[in-house]
């Protein structure tokens, strides 16, 4: 392992016992009998896929969510053994993967789910029920076509579920809607029992779901961001402040590529678009937008740490690397270490810090980190 920190250009490390910590903390949350269902879609929020789910596997989770087909293939051919459900929208073109692989898909509404009847052999479905979002699942008020969907010929219904949109706001207004969400999800289920309709299982939380409507009688909960120990934004609502327990998974690093020293009046980077006021002493990293730095980041707005002192970014962020002011920073030297998101010494920079900066949530931080990075897990 330490292999990788001596020749990475831009890294990725993993914190395991982070990753069980937050399974364990977000499973006292769960009804007698429920189940995380983790959402490890986008290579699992940008932390790496494949050791995520090696160690949630490990961790006895036996059911898994992803947003498309392929996620779910790469899942199986890396060995995952347990129940992957597909939460958006697969191309009737590829209905033979989810058969051959095993896969779980959401039948998105009611027209999606005659396809599926259509493809002509078993597929395994979870019917999405829309109760707000107005985004997926056929809407509550279609009871008549949501019986249909239950009696579709191949369709081996195991679940029903919607999503919660604004469960992570104490906004009364935001509490009243996520009520109304509820309400409207366990009526309409009620009411397809009533009539015939067999429905094993259901599921209507994501995180902030499970954080703060951890009452809620369900199987499964959808937790994404905070398994990963984040909340999308630092102030968002946590009725119980669960959050304080649950540990970031994450660090990004970056290696430093070069150091030099500029003379006031001289320019840096694309455009001109940092100029010395000062002599100053300047260091290349080996990260940028390609591997999700976020270019806002550019002209100071964001910071790095190295050797524990923060050196901000100056000039504009590079596809594929990245210019920092180290005149404050003790010794620098090329090799040492960048840490985008992390500690270093006595501070930290976490996701929220840079989603703060960049104007984003943490979720489009993590999920967006690239491909290139490479990923190790501590
Ligand atoms: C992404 C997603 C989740 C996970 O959301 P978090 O807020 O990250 O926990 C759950 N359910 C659905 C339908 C999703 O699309």
């Amino acid at each position: 392992m330490k292999a990788v920190f001596e020749k990475a250009r831009a890294w990725i490390e993993l914190d395991e016992k982070a990753l069980r910590n937050n399974i364990e903390i977000l499973r006292k949350l769960l009804p007698e009998g429920g189940r995380l269902m983790p959402a490890v879609k986008a290579n699992a929020y940008g932390h790496g896929n494949a050791f995520i789910t090696r160690v949630m596997q490990d961790a006895g989770i036996t059911d898994f969510c992803v947003a498309c087909v392929d996620e779910a293939v790469e899942m199986r051919e890396n060995g995952i053994k347990g129940d992957i459900l597909i939460l958006g929208y697969t191309n009737p073109a590829q209905f033979d993967l989810l058969y051959k692989y095993n896969l779980i898909q959401t039948a998105v509404d009611f027209s999606y789910a005659e396809e599926m009847s259509k493809y002509g052999k078993p597929l395994r479905v979870h019917i999405g029920i829309d109760t707000g979002m107005h985004r997926l699942g056929e809407p509550a008020e279609n009871i008549d076509r949501l019986r249909e969907m239950f009696f579709m010929e191949n369709l081996h219904t195991e679940a029903a579920l919607t999503h919660l949109c604004a469960s992570d706001s104490d906004a009364p207004s935001d509490i009243e809607f996520t009520n109304m969400q509820i309400d409207k999800f366990y009526h309409t289920i009620d009411t397809l029992r009533k009539e015939g309709c067999e429905i094993p299982k259901l599921h209507l939380q994501a995180s902030y779901g499970l954080l703060n409507y951890s009452e809620l009688a369900a199987d499964f909960a959808r937790v994404g961001i905070a398994v990963y120990g984040m909340k999308t934004a630092r102030n968002d609502y946590d009725k119980f402040n669960t959050d304080a327990e649950l540990r970031p998974v994450l660090s990004l690093k970056a290696r430093v590529s070069s150091v030099r020293e500029i003379k006031a009046g001289e320019s840096v980077g694309y455009g001109l678009a940092f100029t010395a006021e000062r002599d100053m002493k300047i260091a290349a990293l080996s990260i940028g937008y390609a591997d999700g730095l976020p270019r806002a980041l550019s002209g100071g707005v964001g910071k790095v740490l190295i050797n524990g002192e923060r050196a901000p970014i100056i000039g504009r962020v590079c596809m594929d690397q990245t210019i920092v002011d180290i005149s404050g920073a003790a010794e620098v030297c090329a090799g040492d270490t960048a840490v985008i998101i992390g500690k270093s010494g006595n501070d930290e920079i976490s996701a929220y810090e840079i989603a703060e900066d960049a104007g984003t949530i943490t979720n489009e931080i993590l999920s967006r980190l690239g491909t290139r990075l490479t990923r190790v897990m501590l």
